[in-house]
């Protein structure tokens, strides 16, 4: 039953109820502490059917790994869950004060933000339907189900040059560079030894399964396609509460430091949204090391 009205003050607030948030509030629960969880409900990987790379959970579903943490979680008692969306944060009497796009409010002496981020997709046809099936960004979740098949490696900036050149352990690979990022004649040979043929022609559209249809009209089919691409933090909160926000060669992520505590007292951050995210491992890595430093805060301030 949920005992918790607008005035309660939790000692922390996670925002983000995925991979790193429930990691995070677990340690504050099993604290015997109270922790509140605001889920906006849209895991970054809810594209796939998968989940790979988690020692003990490798192959299971995204969204069962996902149900089965929130259950585990909500057993505890002190543990509390909203579904909703946090669209303002601010310092309050209590220590943070948070609105809701319910129009609820919420206060808490600290906070954990774990809300991810959201891909930045390019406008290709036949890519976002694809994406997370045979479109994939990391080779360490998605690659060893290729089977060493083809791969096609989307070009779009030098760091797709390193994507291809680390893509072969997976499979025999195309660097498809559409017309735009062209490698130097070191990369070139990098490339070349590592077998990587280079195709410029511009990408019309990705059709079937993996096929990339070029400008010329020819169409070369592989098993996978890879791209390094961009993203964006998936909420202003960061921002709202004055937290030191740094550029990646990706997208911005929010400093924390050893503890993963950001440059505002008390907010600690996890998960995708710092630098040592990424994968679904490290961020119940990286959630469990901020519950457990938002628990000793709370302890010896
Ligand atoms: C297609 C795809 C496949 C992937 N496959 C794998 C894989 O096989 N193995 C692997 O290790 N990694 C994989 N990843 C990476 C993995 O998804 C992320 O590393 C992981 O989900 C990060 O967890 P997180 O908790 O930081 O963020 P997320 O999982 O993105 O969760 C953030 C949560 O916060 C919520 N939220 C956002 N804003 C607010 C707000 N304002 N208020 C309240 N809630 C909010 C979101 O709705 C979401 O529920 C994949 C990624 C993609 C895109």
């Amino acid at each position: 039953m949920n005992t918790e009205t607008s005035t309660t003050v939790f000692d922390v607030i996670v925002i983000g109820g995925s991979h790193a948030g429930q990691s995070a509030a677990l340690q504050i629960a099993r604290a015997r502490r109270r922790v509140l969880v605001i889920d906006a409900g849209a895991r970054r990987n809810r594209f796939a059917a998968q989940s790979h790379g988690v020692i003990g959970l490798d192959g299971r579903s995204p969204d069962a790994i996902a149900a089965d943490g929130k259950a585990q979680l909500l057993a505890y008692p002190n543990a509390q869950w909203r579904a909703d969306t946090v669209v303002r944060a601010e310092s309050g009497e209590a220590g943070y004060a948070l609105r809701c796009a319910s129009g609820q409010s919420y206060a808490a002496r600290q906070l954990v933000l774990a809300f991810g981020v959201v891909d930045e997709l390019p406008e290709l046809e036949g890519l976002r339907e694809r994406w997370g099936e045979s479109v994939f960004h990391c080779p360490y979740c998605h690659g060893y189900e290729l089977k060493q098949g083809r791969i096609g490696v989307l070009g779009g900036g030098p760091l797709s040059y390193l994507s291809a050149m680390l893509m072969p352990e997976w499979g025999p690979t195309v660097f498809l560079s559409d017309g735009g990022f062209e490698p130097d004649a070191a990369q070139r040979e990098a490339l070349a030894r590592r077998g990587v043929d280079i195709v410029r022609e511009r990408i019309e559209r990705i059709v079937e399964r993996a096929t990339v249809e070029l400008a010329d009209g020819r169409r070369l089919a592989f098993d996978g396609l890879f791209m390094m691409n961009r993203f964006r933090l998936s909420s202003p909160v960061a921002e709202q509460l004055g937290c030191v926000i740094e550029e990646g060669p990706l997208g911005p992520y929010v400093r924390t430091d050893d503890a993963m505590e950001t440059s505002a007292p008390g907010v600690f951050a996890c998960g995708d949204i710092t630098q040592r995210g990424g994968t679904v491992a490290l961020a119940i890595g990286n959630g469990a090391l901020a519950g457990i430093a938002a628990h000793r805060k709370l302890v010896f301030g």
